[in-house]
């Protein structure tokens, strides 16, 4: 297939075309901060930049009508809603997290969710590099959005961590803790190109990465 990034230079971005040019993708539109460059028109975006980028993101597939995979982090609703706007036109797949190992735990979150009540402490910590700008990570707020009551969440930023999530549920008798742990982009990665091969066969509608691992 032939397709773009938005966030092209970036460490995701980077990754994205490592193992998209392994599959015999081909690359013909790049954007980041500093332009863009396009050599032909691609068959579908992929945005993993900042939220700063979104406006010109919404841009470009109002204007190409190409589907879009995002999974830039710190959207907030009225990015959402122009997202579901996009949406009535071309498919979009979303997700703050594109392993298949999150998307698993967010499953057993919610299961634990139904066998505990309001005296049982649940709270989320995540560590992630350096670099990361975010804080919490869009995962964290994502699995803190599982369950209906507000959850404590810790933040580190250390060295460079690829990205690692905890989930804490502890009565006074015991504590059950669920952890997820990215060794490197491709856990990432791997999730984009699978979501990739298959949006151009969905028809117009908002996606998340659980409704492509699980359809
Ligand atoms: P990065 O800082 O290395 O890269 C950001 C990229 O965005 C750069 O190429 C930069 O030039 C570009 N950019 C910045 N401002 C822009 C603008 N106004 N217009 C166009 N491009 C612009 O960040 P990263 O580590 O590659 O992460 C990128 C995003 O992906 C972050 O939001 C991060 O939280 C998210 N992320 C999501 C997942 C997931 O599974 N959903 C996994 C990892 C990272």
């Amino acid at each position: 297939m032939k397709y773009g990034i938005i966030g092209y230079s970036g460490r995701m971005g980077q990754s994205i075309e490592k193992i998209f040019s392994q599959a015999g993708h081909e690359l013909v539109y790049q954007k980041d901060e500093n332009g863009e460059k396009e050599l032909e028109k691609p068959e579908l975006i992929i945005d993993f930049s900042l939220k700063e980028a979104f406006p010109e993101t919404v841009r470009v597939i109002k204007e190409k009508e190409i589907p879009l995979i995002i999974g830039t982090t710190g959207l907030d609703e009225g990015d959402f809603k122009q997202l579901n706007q996009l949406a009535e036109k071309v498919a979009v797949i979303q997700s703050f997290n594109f392993s298949i190992g999150i998307n698993i735990l967010s499953e057993l979150v919610t299961k634990i969710d139904k066998y505990i009540d309001q005296d049982w402490d649940i709270e989320i910590s995540e560590t992630h590099h350096r670099f990361k700008k975010d804080k919490p990570s869009g995962t964290a707020i994502m699995l803190s959005e599982l369950i209906d009551r507000d959850i404590e969440m810790h933040s580190k930023r250390l060295g460079s961590e690829f990205g690692e999530h905890e989930v804490y549920f502890a009565s006074t008798g015991e504590v059950l803790t669920l952890k997820h742990r990215a060794y490197s982009r491709e856990a990432f990665t791997k999730g984009v190109l699978l979501s990739a091969e298959k949006i151009l066969d969905l028809k117009p509608g908002f996606y998340s990465f659980k409704d492509i691992l699980t359809n």
